[in-house]
């Protein structure tokens, strides 16, 4: 969930399209947080064998190259992590999976320093894959709908609101901390936000992800939510093109 404000949002501007700074970036970060796996933050459940070091597993090979990523703070894990862990190989192309991102303090992706710091197991992934297509899961609480998909968040916070799909799925962009940086304009970088402890939002995220692992192109993306979801798809394309520029 990222409900809080974008701090000094100016910093996104001119920052597009620097693929070849991104090494130099995202260096500095807080060490010690690789560790949180390991009880102190509720994430006892899960064994540290299955979440070895990134705790990446990668299927299949070729292109396109798609990073599925949950489990990106707080306790977001419970609802999400088990999702990722259900995915197996897509028919074409790559497909990794970093199920578990940090299960330590909450620092939202729109802060500066997420990806540098607790996420940066996200940014080494970007780095060594390079991925044509990448996804986010994350959850939130009920009470957080108006804050995340309200028609006010690019006021109030900087960032498009996120398309109410089903189930009580959103559909929004990434952190444009991690979108405009690391990512040219024809990749496809989408967040999705899963209501926590929700059955039934858990069901349909896992129906979107069988359907992403299969995705070869955003383009083959929006033709798909054209189809399917069209109100939502309009309005994830204005919101995209007012936010980045034209697609
Ligand atoms: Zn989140």
């Amino acid at each position: 969930m990222n409900t809080e404000g974008i701090k000094g949002s100016e910093g996104f501007k001119g920052s597009k399209g620097s693929k070849g700074s991104k090494g130099s970036k995202g260096s500095k970060g807080s060490k010690g947080s690789e560790h949180s796996l390991h009880g102190k933050h509720g994430c006892t459940a899960l064994l540290p064998d299955s979440y070895p070091d990134t705790g990446m597993k990668i299927y299949g090979c070729g292109k396109p190259v798609r990073l599925f990523v949950a489990g990106l703070h707080g306790d977001e894990w419970k609802d999400t992590t088990g999702l990722l862990k259900s995915v197996e190989t897509p028919k074409t192309g790559t497909l990794a999976l970093i199920p578990l991102v940090n299960c330590g303090k909450y620092v939202s992706t729109l802060n500066s320093g997420y990806y540098s710091g607790i996420g940066k197991k996200i940014l080494k992934a970007i780095e060594e894959l390079n991925p044509e297509i990448y996804i986010e899961l994350h959850s939130y609480s009920g009470e957080n709908l108006e804050k995340l998909a309200g028609r006010n968040r690019l006021d109030l916070i900087g960032v498009p609101a996120y398309s109410i799909l089903k189930a009580g799925v959103l559909l929004g962009s990434v952190s444009p901390w991690v979108r405009k940086k690391y990512f040219p304009k024809e990749s496809l970088c989408l967040s999705f936000e899963i209501q926590k402890g929700s059955a039934e939002s858990r069901k349909f995220a896992a129906q979107m992800l069988e359907i992403l692992k299969e995705i070869r192109s955003r383009d083959e993306f929006i033709e798909y939510m054209k189809k399917e979801f069209p109100a939502q798809a309009k309005k994830a394309m204005e919101d995209y093109e007012r936010f980045y520029g034209e697609i």
